[in-house]
């Protein structure tokens, strides 16, 4: 029986090719040292400049890939007023904006050389029947385990430290998503500071396009989301799974694990990994939402078109305990299951690290072919230090239309990820791509965005591109939100 991993084991990486907006030349000659010392005194959080004590610590995001980039200044805001404020000053000076949650942008499109708002202090949690008010710094680990104590949860992804802001506006694939849907298929609404300050109440009556954006058009790209209203679903029991085969298998687990997919229930969700991490790896993890014997029902069905597992690791246990497995957190107290640090969104006992990778991804609309199955486990093969993710999708994210929301990508099969660490890490990730084109095509998810990446605005958003220039064009004329591939 082996440990179940999570994705922070398949994230060790090398260094990345493009680097973030602004990031290598320097920052607006705009605001002077009274502008930043009056930006500082108005905010109700905290001003972080160069020199500070803790500056080294602020400007960091969670790939060190990153680390040269050196931000004019870090403001950590602490109410939308705060953000209000960072927007007007950024406007005004002309300094360079980006907005920052958990940091996890594939690009590092959360930093910059001008003035970053990190809303990681606004990250409160409150809780009504069916329904969440969740603060836009909040952290994946927090979230679950707040909603836990109200025995409910929302649709989210597995990684601890992801801020809720960047993974919801981009989409948000997580371990039920085939019976409640994406994350922003659960936002009912959000707050959001626009590029001319105000402070707007985003739902289905109002500002419904700024709405229908923010499921899925990206994070950076409209405003500063402040808060978000989630519908939440009733947590009980599940099974949490992690099954192995040999590297010999791989192809046929690959068929067999996408064919086997769709004929399970929503309750039913899975993640297969190809990974060369220290040798060729075959994994099948993930989570039911149910017992232990009917979810080993389902998995048998899957063994028998593979043959038995190698190593099984099946068990049934809290929703809050299962969504610790799946962050890697198992053994760890939710205070340490976060970056260590004395700044938002950091605790003292800390215990988690950061991850130097480099990623891009696809998205199969249709099952690969023998050929294509082969294909990709030789691409896993090559040398190197990389996994390929599949993750399930269908179920209820394919039962929302299209253009209902600005995420376009309701009939694929399942999201693929390609990940790689170390040196040769881009040179990897983008011929792996490249070789899977003629397979799985051209689309791509936004949320692991790759600045390499061509024809972008038609992979993330299809034919939803169109709509999100318009809302763009209506809510920042002025491009104060700006994106290395903003809509
Ligand atoms: C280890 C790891 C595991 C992951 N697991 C999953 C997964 O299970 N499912 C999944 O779908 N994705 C997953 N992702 C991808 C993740 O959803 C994206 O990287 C997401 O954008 C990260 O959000 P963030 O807030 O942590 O990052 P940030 O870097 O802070 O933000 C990402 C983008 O959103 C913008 N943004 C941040 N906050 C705001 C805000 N308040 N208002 C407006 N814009 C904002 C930023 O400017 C940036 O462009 C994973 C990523 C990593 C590194």
């Amino acid at each position: 029986m082996r440990p179940a991993p999570d994705r922070r084991t398949f994230l060790r990486v090398g260094g990345l090719a493009a680097l973030p907006l602004g990031a290598g030349r320097p920052a607006s000659s705009g605001p002077t040292p009274s502008d930043w010392r009056a930006l500082g005194q108005g905010l109700d959080g905290r001003l972080v400049r160069p020199g500070d004590a803790v500056y080294d610590e602020a400007r960091r995001l969670f790939n060190p890939a990153f680390d040269r980039v050196r931000p004019a200044g870090v403001a950590y805001c602490a109410g939308p007023a705060d953000v209000a404020e960072c927007v007007n000053f950024a406007r005004r000076t002309k300094v360079p904006l980006a907005v920052r949650s958990g940091g996890h942008s594939y690009g590092g499109w959360s930093t910059g050389s001008g003035l970053i708002i990190d809303v990681s202090p606004m990250n409160r949690i409150t809780q009504s029947p069916g329904r969440a008010t969740i603060g836009a710094g909040a952290k994946l680990v927090d979230v679950y385990d707040r909603l836990a104590s109200g025995g409910t949860s929302i649709p989210a992804g597995s990684c601890p430290t992801v801020g809720v802001s960047g993974l919801a506006l981009g989409g948000g694939i997580g371990v039920v998503s085939r019976k409640y849907g994406l994350t922003c298929d659960a936002m009912e609404s959000v707050h959001m500071v626009t590029a001319d300050g105000r402070l707007l109440t985003c739902d289905a009556d109002r500002h419904p396009d700024l709405y229908w954006a923010s499921r899925g058009g990206g994070g950076g790209n409209f405003g500063v989301a402040v808060s978000f209203g989630f519908r939440t679903y009733r947590t009980r029991e599940v099974t949490v799974f992690f099954l192995h085969w040999p590297w010999a298998k791989a192809a046929r687990t690959l068929r067999a694990w996408q064919a086997w997919t769709p004929t399970t229930p929503d309750e039913m969700w899975s993640t297969l990994h190809l990974g060369n991490d220290g040798g060729p790896d075959v994994q099948v993890g993930g989570l039911y939402l149910g017992g232990r014997a009917d979810c080993e029902r389902f998995l048998d069905r899957l063994a028998d078109r593979i043959g038995p597992a190698s190593s099984a690791f099946v068990r049934q246990t809290s929703h809050r305990h299962a969504m610790m497995i799946m962050a890697g957190c198992s053994t760890l107290s939710v205070t340490r299951c976060h970056r260590p640090g004395s700044l938002p969104g950091q605790t003292r006992d800390g215990r988690l690290s950061r991850d130097d990778f480099r990623g891009t991804s696809h998205l199969a609309y249709r099952p690969l072919s023998e050929a294509g199955a082969r294909a990709l486990v030789a691409q896993v093969a090559r040398p190197g230090n990389h996994t390929v993710l599949l993750d399930a999708l269908g179920g209820a994210v394919a039962r929302v239309r299209p253009d209902a929301t600005a995420f376009p990508h309701r009939a694929a099969l399942y999201s693929v990820q390609y990940y790689a660490h170390r040196a040769g890490a881009a040179a990897w990730t983008g011929n792996a791509r490249a070789a899977m084109r003629p397979h799985f095509g051209d689309h791509a998810y936004v949320n692991y965005v790759d600045p390499g990446l061509s024809g972008w605005r038609a992979a993330y958003y299809g034919p939803n591109a169109a709509r999100l220039a318009r809302v763009k064009a209506v809510y920042d004329p002025g491009r104060l939100f700006r994106l290395p591939q903003g809509v």
